[in-house]
């Protein structure tokens, strides 16, 4: 053994301090790698672990801008460049207040091992600020967009760093910032993904991480020859990921009954279908109201807080809003109330201890780095498709899509059967994801 686990982290925790999710996130992945390295003494010499935990680039920058009373808001935006072995740059960008260098280390960093997993070539990265769009004008919004990519557009490239969307950044956002950018650059390239359809943005874009994530909890199923169809879901958040894994669970013949957001959750047994769901989108993507308002206008249950993972009576779970926000305690009672797939919309969902049972209990457990790559796998393809100037159909997308999450699943699988633990789909990715970044850097050399 070349070092132990704890050793690894010492150190890792000594050069970082206080990025407690950057560590969560290095050391789920570390966990996996540093047994296997035996087999790799080529990884240890040439310190590949050591170097995949450092960014290559981190790009911090003031985002001063006006408000609608005309006073002058200052925030920080943040891009980081974490590996750039298989790809020009790709991830993110995340507008919430909670948002520091921590948070958008660990999700550039998790970036690296699912951008690998979807065979499309692209590196990681990830950005954002402490921005909170909630309650914020459309003119405000704009405004910021402009000042945030006043500073990032010195910085990214269709051929060095393509950022995309995240939390509270969706299509409004993408478009004010790729307007900013096309007049400062004085080029129409595709430097984001998550476009609008009739100026450069692919088909099922929007759909692609929801979908994924259904994908992907479909395919773990078959491998006890089950399917979706007749399974009952429950579902986080209420946002981009979570309104797509309804619509995707709804046309594979399942039932979503739940939804959330940061004030609380609804409970629907009679399911979210199609039409709740068009609802649901002019909610929060065109109102941008709460999900309270569902269950008013549905007369379901509503429940204030975060006890979303304790409603009983389900088979799946989608966590689809952020990070740790599956606890132990809501492990448990989820496989205590009998859900046995549990596949990750969201971007590590679930704090250590929650894995933990899950992989104890045995059930089909689909990482967010794996579960949720649908997402930048079809930015990628978007990037083909404004490379080739050329527009695909959403069908043509869509198999594509479909096609990828078959083949990450497949890979996770056969890699967590090939290291020794068979059904652990964490061991599967990480490694997966690990050794095709780590051959790509050694054959690069030392840079
Ligand atoms: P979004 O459209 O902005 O929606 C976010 C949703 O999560 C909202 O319902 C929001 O509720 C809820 N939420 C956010 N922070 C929360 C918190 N601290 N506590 C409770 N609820 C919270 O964002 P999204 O694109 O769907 O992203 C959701 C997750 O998927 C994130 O982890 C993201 O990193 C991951 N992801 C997204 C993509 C993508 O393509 N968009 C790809 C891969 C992974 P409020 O409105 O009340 O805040």
């Amino acid at each position: 053994m070349a070092y132990t686990l704890e050793s690894f982290m010492e150190r890792i925790v000594a050069k970082n301090p206080a990025e407690p999710e950057f560590h969560q996130a290095v050391s789920e992945v570390a966990a996996s790698v540093i047994p296997i390295l035996p087999r790799h003494p080529e990884f240890v010499k040439e310190k590949v672990l050591e170097r995949v935990c450092e960014p290559e680039r981190v790009i911090m920058f003031r985002v001063p801008w006006v408000d609608d009373k005309g006073e002058v808001q200052v925030n920080r935006g943040f891009r980081i460049e974490m590996n750039s072995a298989i790809g020009p740059y790709k991830g993110g960008l995340r507008f919430h207040p909670s948002v520091y260098l921590g948070i958008l280390k660990f999700l550039a960093f998790e970036q690296v091992f699912k951008n690998a997993l979807t065979t499309v070539p692209i590196g990681a990265g990830k950005g954002g600020a402490d921005f909170d769009p909630k309650g914020k004008s459309d003119l405000e919004v704009m405004r910021f967009c402009q000042a945030f990519m006043a500073e990032l557009f010195r910085h990214i490239g269709a051929r060095t760093d393509v950022p995309a969307g995240d939390i509270g950044v969706g299509g409004r956002e993408i478009g004010f910032m790729f307007g900013m950018y096309k007049k400062l650059r004085n080029e129409f390239v595709g430097v984001l993904t998550g476009k609008g359809l009739n100026w450069g943005g692919s088909l099922i874009r929007p759909e692609a991480t929801g979908y994924g994530a259904v994908y992907f909890a479909e395919e773990m199923l078959k491998t006890r020859k089950e399917s979706l169809k007749g399974k009952t879901c429950l579902v986080s958040a209420s946002g981009n990921v979570a309104q797509y894994t309804v619509e995707k669970i709804n046309q594979l013949g399942g039932k979503a009954i739940t939804l959330s957001d940061s004030n609380g959750f609804i409970v629907d047994r009679d399911g979210v279908d199609a039409e709740k769901l068009a609802f649901v989108m002019e909610l929060k993507n065109v109102k941008r109201g709460r999900i309270k308002d569902y269950a008013d206008k549905y007369k379901c249950e509503y429940h204030e807080g975060t006890g979303v993972w304790h409603v009983t009576g389900a088979q799946c779970a989608f966590p689809s809003a952020t990070q740790n926000e599956v606890l132990k305690a809501d492990a448990e009672a989820l496989v205590k109330n009998g859900v046995y797939v549990v596949s990750e919309g969201a971007n590590m969902p679930s704090e250590p201890a929650a894995v933990d049972v899950f992989i104890e209990k045995k059930i089909l457990y689909g990482p967010g780095k794996a579960a949720n790559a649908g997402g930048v796998a079809t930015s990628g393809l978007e990037m083909s498709q404004n490379a080739g100037h050329t527009q695909w159909t959403r069908e043509e997308v869509d198999t594509k899509l479909h096609n990828i999450m078959i083949a990450i699943h497949k890979n996770c699988f056969e890699t967590a059967n090939k290291y020794g633990t068979p059904g652990n789909y964490v061991n599967g990715a990480n490694i997966a994801g690990f050794l095709k970044i780590a051959y790509a850097m050694l054959d690069q050399g030392v840079v």
